[in-house]
């Protein structure tokens, strides 16, 4: 790992001015719909998972009630829009059932993080991204997400090799900020957005705010 913890959290603030905060999931009143939207956002973008979850919610479904009740066949084809659609269908009725047997959603959220953890991976369907995006964007808890945007950018950057695992890449970000779900939350946001805009497969490094600091822009320039 070739980044002390000041330049973790300078990333954050370099990020966040660049960006501005991005509020991800304003509906985190209702944890709910949040876990619904983090397990059919898998695989597709968020335009096909939140045309599923329009279906759901003018179907009157958006309740892990509702979801329990649903002919199995009939959920799938209301979230038929936001692909693997039997699968997400599984996963969903998992989820519901799991809270209906804690008494709730709310119930089986106050369970400690690292319990709730263990518990969201042994739902079929959800994997670390997934449980950790519930975790902080849903149940509030302090758990750092990684995704293929954390990987390129700290790649790119040079403070992560490539072949870390999940859990380690994970390790460093939790070791290197103070454990605050609003900052995690905030802090992925900001990565996806800057794989987004800048930080792409074919990255846009001239107007980077991190192209002062990039070893991976740098060499690039020195080949062209
Ligand atoms: S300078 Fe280029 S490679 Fe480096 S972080 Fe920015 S967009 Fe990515």
């Amino acid at each position: 790992m070739n980044a002390d913890i000041a330049d973790w959290a300078n990333l954050y603030d370099v990020l966040m001015d660049a960006y501005g905060p991005q509020k991800w999931w304003p509906g985190r009143e209702n944890p709910f719909a949040v876990v619904v939207g983090a397990i059919l956002t898998q695989r597709t973008t968020w335009t096909n998972a939140a045309m599923a979850v329009d279906a759901l919610h003018q179907a009157d479904a958006m309740t892990p009630e509702a979801i329990c009740r649903l002919e199995k066949m009939d959920l799938e084809q209301l979230i038929r829009p936001a692909g693997f659609y039997r699968a997400k269908a599984a996963t969903l009725k998992v989820f519901c059932e799991r809270a209906g047997k804690a008494g709730g959603v709310s119930q089986l959220f106050a369970m400690p993080k690292k319990a709730l953890r263990s518990e969201l991976l042994s739902m079929r369907g959800i994997g670390d991204e997934t449980a950790d995006a519930i975790l902080v964007y849903a149940a509030a808890k302090a758990s750092f997400v990684v995704d293929a945007y954390t990987r390129r950018v700290l790649e790119r950057l040079g403070w992560i090799e490539g072949r870390e695992t999940y859990a380690m890449i994970q390790a460093l970000f939790e070791a290197s900020l103070p454990k605050n779900v609003t900052v995690y939350g905030e802090f992925h946001a900001l990565i996806v957005h800057h794989g987004k805009v800048h930080c792409r497969a074919r990255p846009a490094c001239d107007s980077c705010p991190l192209l002062t600091r990039c070893p991976f822009a740098n060499s690039q320039e020195e080949l062209s």
